[in-house]
């Protein structure tokens, strides 16, 4: 009689299942790239210029002919593919992540000056907690196209050398009256103005004379430095994010904290993934989405036909005559996104059989949505059941999830987006914590987890 049925079910700690001296080395090494990543890549444009330095180094070619192939779209999203053993019309094996954050974007007319400060209105980006992004260091990212079509990349406040940008908040002996406010009443999105300065420019004198001297100083750094104006904002983006480094957090460096988690350790874990696994049964197909944290409309977000077009002209230069509809419908899909770790100061609004958990590796969600999984993709069991198989035979630790309790909020991925092509896809990633915050929370070994659940998918 054997000891143990398993019957029961209990999740797999991916510390546990990656105990070994090699696998902890190998942890540590992926950890340290991707806080690289994350310390340089603070904008979907700074991600696909990383993207793009990494699959040349492997030989991917721009233009969808060859066997390694990638496109870019406006610099903001992304097309890598990798020809498989079989043909495309027998299906494919898709990872695709968003490399979009939540973010302050300045306004097209955003310079001010009130009381000898000069400041930069703006506009949020994606669903933020407004007081999160007060009193702590910015940095300036963005670029600016000029009238002559010149493009002029900005960034300022990484180096340690830069100065930062701060967005100023009450002081707590005249807050008496805020601290009684509800949350959503205390912080105005028209109170998320950036500092910029505060020293003045020669004031002038009669018809030359300056009337925002401060705003003139910051202008006048601007243009020496950029060769810019106020009128070039207004074809410009540019973005105020957290500035600084990602770091380690923790006695035992177990976690990794800084922004931009969701959705860059995706598009880490895919890209390590694909790089890694070079030379698949199917062919791999990795995608990078812009707009996703707004709803994924736009020319570079997913619900665009980019995808589709590139998957048009990958079907005539590998396998010419072949159906993209047969190709889309046996397709296979991992919508890689993170999700919602279980918050121990806020476990109420987690329901704990179905929370994902730092430290137990990938969390997979058979569905997102919000009341009644209202805007779901909802995974097949027959999906649900072969990823179980290839990542069990590996030993690669999973869990499932869902985010939060029910009926107490909601969100959604590209996954549906995808799902609409008729082939499978469900959503998977690290759980973290913090989300959407200038400072998330994700553990080392689901980070490293992630990497050999993607390899599994795209190898088989
Ligand atoms: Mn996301
Ligand atoms: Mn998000």
């Amino acid at each position: 009689m054997s000891k143990k049925t398993n019957l029961e079910y209990e999740p797999r700690s991916a510390w546990e299942a990656y105990a070994s001296a090699k696998d902890r080395k190998a942890m540590d090494k992926a950890a340290a790239a991707y806080v690289q990543f994350l310390s340089g890549c603070k904008t979907e444009r700074l991600v696909m210029d990383y993207v793009r330095g990494r699959v040349e180094k492997a030989g991917f070619k721009d233009g969808l002919k060859g066997p390694l192939a990638y496109r870019f779209n406006r610099n903001k999203t992304c097309f890598l593919a990798r020809k498989g053993r079989r043909p495309l019309s027998e299906g494919f094996r898709l990872v695709g992540a968003h490399a979009d954050c939540p973010r302050l974007d300045l306004k097209q007319r955003p310079l001010y000056e009130d009381t000898d400060i000069c400041l930069a209105k703006t506009h949020y980006y994606g669903g933020i907690r407004k007081y999160q992004w007060l009193t702590i260091p910015l940095a300036l990212h963005g670029t600016v196209v000029k009238k002559s079509g010149e493009e002029v990349t900005v960034c300022i406040g990484e180096d340690p050398a830069d100065p930062v940008f701060t967005i100023t908040d009450l002081l707590p002996h005249l807050a008496y009256k805020e601290v009684v406010k509800k949350v959503e009443e205390a912080f105005e999105a028209e109170k998320l103005n950036v500092v910029l300065g505060q020293s003045p420019a020669d004031k002038g004198k009669g018809d030359d004379e300056v009337k925002e001297p401060v705003k003139r100083r910051v202008l006048e750094i601007l243009n020496k430095r950029y060769g810019i104006d106020e009128s070039d904002f207004f074809s410009a983006e540019m973005q105020a994010v957290p500035a600084g480094p990602a770091r380690y957090v923790g006695l035992d460096e177990s976690l990794i904290g800084g922004y931009g988690q969701d959705d860059r350790s995706s598009v880490f874990c895919a890209l390590e993934a694909l790089l890694a696994e070079d030379d698949p049964e199917y062919s791999q197909i990795v995608l990078f989405w812009d707009k996703e944290e707004i709803g994924s409309d736009g020319a570079t977000g997913a619900k665009s036909y980019f995808f589709e077009y590139c998957m048009e002209e990958l079907a005539e230069a590998w396998e010419p005559g072949a159906r993209l509809s047969t190709i889309f419908m046996n397709g296979s899909a991992l919508s890689a996104d993170v999700s919602a770790a279980m918050d121990p100061d806020f476990k109420d609004v987690y329901e704990p059989l179905n929370a994902a958990r730092l430290g137990y590796g990938p969390c997979f969600n058979k569905f997102t949505g919000h009341r009644g999984k209202v805007g779901a993709n909802d995974a097949h069991p027959d999906f649900i059941g072969w990823l179980r198989r290839i990542f069990d035979d590996a030993g690669v630790p999973w869990h499932m999830s869902e985010l939060g309790k029910v009926d107490v909020g909601g969100g959604g991925t590209v996954a549906k987006f995808l799902a609409v092509y008729g082939m499978d896809v469900i959503d998977v990633g690290v759980p973290v914590l913090s989300m959407h915050s200038p400072f998330e929370l994700a553990s080392k070994a689901d980070i490293y987890a992630c990497i050999l659940a993607f390899r599994e998918f795209l190898k088989r």
